[in-house]
Order: structure tokens, then sequence, then C-alpha cells
């Protein structure tokens, strides 16, 4: 039989090995933006046609190239940055592997103008498919400028599995992100189909982070900072109360290289343990340097995963460095989270939340359509002596219900403490029986009521946002967004990267009735917004949504409708903390019951839960 190993044709090969590194548009822009820091570029633009499907181009002024290393560059693993295997374990460019560019030439049209420091004439160099077409001398500025044209156009299949533009413009806004914060002392522009999307001086990393993410992040960061002779650690994290529930903004880098680590990952959000919602992440940017020997680089093609020699070591560097930041700024006390709390408890406001009491409107029926308004107005505190009267119900006098009902009912009324004495012991529970026993607030968070054989608990906050989910979908049904202008258009600000996204979502939010427009390269300005928000954080609600939009990039519209309406229940609804009174308390269980999903919230959590009888007997053995 004839042979049959044959050895691939150079530019076959290549193409294959920039599967490896070539991905999508933002792999081009990354390799790209990494030579020209590589090559001490202090200025560094980025321009983009069509999220990186027609055009790449990187313009540095860095060191340049000469004519021959110019033709070099573009061989596979010909690289200025290593000589030896070891030398990787001393780098600190970026590059090192030699393949990028051969990679890019494979895969797309490449064009390079270079001019050395100091050098009177420029080389330019045109390729295709990996062949070099022509390479003449030219005019042009010192530094380096690499166009990238038509990616993947001679691999069709790598081409249909590319995303969206949005989603692709997101990736290669990442990219761009990562590096420009790796070198808060390069100035980096990108302009995105002529609109400039990035501008960024050289500065200190904070001012950086505040560039880039938007000047929201100037109070949000905490510095961290710890010196250690295995590691240099620099940078900031996020403030807990402005954690995000999108894994938005962690990022951590190795001696100027963006990295993954979900090991160390983990140290962070040890660090952060207690003072974070359940839902929600915290935001970080941390800077290692260490000696390069103690890391290996070459463990991934695109280098970003890379092994720490002291893993664990750093692990716990990193914990304590963070915590110790946060407690340094009394992050840490000042927080008290309770498990499902969506808000900390604003300041109480209630004249009677010193003194809590128990109120009850005794001819009240939360079942009755019409409550019975003729009837003994108001509330009267309910008295009792506390404590001493677990079982017996001798706190009470008559007319009392008889049945085993009433007594669980008393001896939960009995272990509520600090109940006012002047109150009529008679009036406490009316003749007509426990049903028209009106609700009673339990720690400003739940409603409570004696229902059945058992006990029923509404979660105020839940049942308030379910109410408001529901009338906000049905209007959206009818197309009938009840709206109010503001007497002042408020500006909110976004950084580069959300702004595309939220311009996006201009159309969905203008449906929910938001009246809001562009205004300026990064901001919106809203003139007018749902009727039920009222005196709403725009800035924060916006954000939100966005936030909430990220998660849900390929679903239907109806969907994500669904999910920002949601958001804006939970944002306008009633907060855990709120003090009720008892008509309220009966209107909002009145309307939770009108409809038609009352026992679970919008983000799917119940809203109501009922004990029954079995259940209580149990807790009491
Ligand atoms: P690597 O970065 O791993 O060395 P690349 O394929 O990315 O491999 O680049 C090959 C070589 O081309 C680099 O080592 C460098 O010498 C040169 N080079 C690439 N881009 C630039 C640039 N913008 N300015 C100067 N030299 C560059
Ligand atoms: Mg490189």
């Amino acid at each position: 039989m004839a042979d049959i190993i044959r050895l691939l044709p150079d530019n076959v090969a290549n193409q294959i090995a920039a599967g490896e590194v070539v991905q999508r548009p933002a792999s081009v822009v990354k390799e790209l933006l990494e030579n020209s820091v590589d090559a001490d570029a202090s200025e560094v633009h980025l321009v983009v046609s069509e999220s990186g499907k027609t055009l790449i181009q990187v313009s540095d002024n860095g060191k340049g190239m000469s004519e021959t290393d110019a033709r070099m560059a573009l061989e596979r693993h010909a690289t200025s940055k290593i000589q030896k295997a070891e030398d990787i374990f001393s780098i600190l460019t970026k590059g090192f592997r030699g393949e990028a560019l051969a990679s890019i030439a494979a895969v797309a049209k490449l064009n390079m103008r270079t001019r050395l420091r100091g050098s009177e004439l420029g080389t330019e160099l045109k390729v295709a498919a990996n062949e070099i077409e022509s390479q003449e001398f030219c005019q042009c500025p010192e530094g380096t400028t690499i166009k990238v044209q038509n990616l993947f156009y001679n691999i069709p299949a790598r081409r249909n599995f590319l995303k969206s533009n949005q989603v692709e413009l997101r990736h290669i806004i990442d990219e761009f992100e990562r590096v420009a914060m790796a070198h808060p002392e390069v100035a980096f522009s990108f302009e995105h189909n002529n609109s400039e999307l990035f501008h960024l001086e050289p500065s200190t990393l904070r001012q950086r982070i505040v560039n880039i993410f938007g000047k929201r992040y100037n109070e949000k960061l905490v510095p961290v900072s710890e010196d250690t002779e295995l590691v240099k650690l620099e940078g900031f994290v996020g403030k807990p109360e402005f954690a995000k529930k999108s894994r938005g903004e962690q990022f951590f880098f190795v001696n100027h290289r963006y990295i993954r680590n979900p090991y160390l990952h983990k140290a962070v959000q040890k660090a952060f343990e207690g003072l974070l919602l359940d839902d929600s992440h915290p935001s970080y940017f941390l800077f290692m340097e260490l000696d390069p020997a103690r890391i290996d680089v070459n463990i991934h093609p695109t280098k970003t995963e890379i092994k720490f020699e002291d893993e664990r070591v750093i692990h716990s560097i990193i914990r304590t460095a963070v915590k110790h930041s946060l407690g340094q700024y009394n992050i840490a006390p000042s927080l008290d989270f309770e498990h499902d709390q969506q808000y900390a408890p604003p300041p109480p406001t209630h004249k009677n939340v010193e003194a809590p009491g128990i109120y009850i409107d005794p001819n009240f029926n939360p079942f009755d359509k019409k409550p019975d308004s003729s009837a003994r107005s108001g509330s009267s505190a309910l008295s009792s002596n506390s404590g001493s009267s677990s079982f017996g119900g001798s706190g009470y006098s008559n007319p009392r219900p008889t049945s085993r009902e009433s007594q669980q009912w008393e001896s939960l009324l009995s272990q509520i403490p600090e109940i006012p004495e002047e109150a009529e012991q008679s009036e406490l529970i009316p003749a007509e029986g426990l049903n028209k026993v009106a609700y009673i607030q339990v720690g400003r968070k739940y409603l409570l009521k004696a229902h059945g054989e058992g006990l029923m608990l509404i979660h105020q906050a839940r049942a308030h946002q379910r109410i408001i989910f529901e009338k906000m979908m049905a209007s959206l049904a009818n197309q009938q967004v009840a709206a109010q202008q503001l007497l002042f258009p408020v500006q909110v600000s976004f950084s580069a990267g959300d702004f595309s996204q939220i311009k996006e979502l201009l159309p969905t939010l203008r449906e929910m009735g938001f009246d809001l427009d562009e205004f300026g390269q990064k901001e919106l300005i809203v003139h007018g917004i749902p009727l039920f928000l009222e005196n709403p954080d725009l800035d924060q609600i916006l954000h939100q949504l966005l936030e909430e939009a990220k998660d849900y990039n390929s679903h239907s519209k109806e969907e994500l409708q669904e999910k920002m309406a949601a958001e804006m229940a939970k944002v306008a609804a009633l907060k855990v903390g709120t003090v009720l009174e008892p008509q309220a308390m009966a209107h909002l269980v009145d309307e939770l019951f009108g409809c038609s999903s009352p026992y679970i919230s919008p983000e799917g959590r119940p809203t109501i839960i009922n004990l029954a009888l079995n259940d209580l007997d149990k807790t009491f053995t």
C-alpha cells in the first residue's frame, strides 16, 4: 500500500493553528493591542468596523520594525521576545509564542505599515492567505499600524459561527478594557463604526477604572494594597452595597496580564462573606506583581490562564488584604443584610415604631371584598402581659374563641414582647372569631394571620412586587403603560460598554413607560418614567435594568420585558422594614389575592407560607 502521511502545507498548518489563537474578532484585537504595548507604545488607537467582521486596525507609536523584522513577524514561531524555552520564566511581555500575526494572516487580509524609531522610511506589507503580496517602502509615522480586514473570509464555517454584532462588539470591548486597565500609563482610544467609544488619557489606575466604567465608580472603589515577599498586590474592590447581580467587573491581573482564576476568585468571595446579598457579586480590580519564575504563563494559547507555584499562599494573601480593606473602610460593621433582604431598610418614619405593638382592626376581614367601614374605626393596640401567659391565654379577657386554633394564636401573640399596657384587653379578640382578626406585622417584614387550622405568613415586599408586576404586565399587554413626565430631566451616564448595550434596550424601555433619549456619547436623558415609580433613583434603576438584560441576550422580547418588569417591581415595591397600617396590610393582601399567581414573587420566590397546625405542633416538641 502506498504511503499516505504528508506534511501539511504551511498555509493549512497556519490556518489550523489560527483556530487556537483567533476565535473571533476580539481575539485579533487582544493580540494586536498586546503587541503594541509590548512594543513600548505610549499611545494606541483601535479602529473597528462592524464589530470587527470587516475591519480591525491598531496603530501605535511603539518601537516599530525593521524591513526584515516586518516580514519575519508574520512567520509562525517568529518572535523577538524569547530566545530559548527557559526565557518564558522571566517573561514580562504579553506575547512570546510568536504565532499571533501568523495566525491572523492565515485567516484574514492583513496590511502592515511600520517604521522603526529614528528610521527615515517605513515598510508596507500586504498579506492575504498567508502569502506576502507586496512589500514596499512607505511614508508613515514612527510605530506600527496593522489593519486586518475580512476576518475568516477564507473559512466560511468560522465566519458563520460568529455571533451577532452586538455580542462580538461586547467581546471586543471586554478585551480592550482588559488591556487598557492593565496599562493606565498608556493612552488608548477606540473607535467603532466612526464613533469614539473610549478616549483614555494616561492616568492613575483609579482614574482609568473610572474612565472605563463610568463616573459612578469613583465612590464605589475601596483600595487594596499589600506588599509581601512573594507578591505585591494593588488595586480596588467595589463596596459591597454596589455589588451587581451579573458578574460584571471582576479582574485579576498578573504582571499586567489579565487572567482568570476561579480559585483566587473564591478568595475575594470569602473576604466579602456576609456582606453581600445572595445573588450579587463583588467587583474587583486586583493587580498582582510577582517573580515570573514563580508562574507558568504557557498553559493556554491565549494565556488567560496561568499556573501559580504558590497558589494557596496567594489565595490567603488576597483574602486577608481584601478583608482588611473592607474593614478599614468601615464597611464590614455598617452592613448587616438579612438573608433575603433586597434592600437595607429605610430609616423608620412611622410614629409607632418606638413602641412595637400589634395593631388590629378587629372588624376587618381581608377576605371580604368590601370591609365594613361603619364598624369601629382605626386600630387599637393589642396588649398582653407578655411572656407570662404562654399557653393559658390569661392575657385575654372575654369574649374569645375557645378552639385549639385560638390557643395556638394566643401562644404566638403572647410571645411578642413589649406590648403597651394601656389598651383595653376586652377589645382584643372580636366575638366573630379569628377570621375577623386583621394582620399582624412581624419584623416589619411579614404579615401574620391565623388561617384555618394554622398560620398564614405573607412576605410584604414580595407580595407588593407580585401586585406591581402583574399590573405592569397587564398594561404592557394592552400597550397602555401609564407614564409621568419629570419636572427636570435627569441624565444618566454609562460606561462605553454598557452604553452600547443600553442603546439596544431603548425601544423596550420606552414601551415600559420611560421617555428617554441618547444624550452625547455615553449618556441617556430621561424625560419621563412609568407612573408607579415614585421618586426613583434613575441611575440605579437603569443600571439595574441593564444588568438584568445582560443575562437575557438571546431570549425573546417578551421574556426580556417580563424580567425588566420584575426588576422594576422590585424597585418600586414596598421595602422590607416599612411599617404598615392595618388598612394598608389588608389592602395589600386583598390585591395579592386578586393576582393570577399570588403565591410566588415575580422572581419565583414564595410570597405566602401556610404553617399547618401539624407544623406548629412539631416546632413545639
Ligand atoms: P509574539 O507577540 O508572541 O512575539 P506575534 O506574532 O504577536 O508574536 O508578533 C511577532 C513579532 O512581531 C513580535 O515578537 C514583535 O517583535 C513584532 N511585532 C508585532 N507587533 C508589533 C508592533 N506593534 N510593534 C513592534 N513590533 C511588533
Ligand atoms: Mg503578540
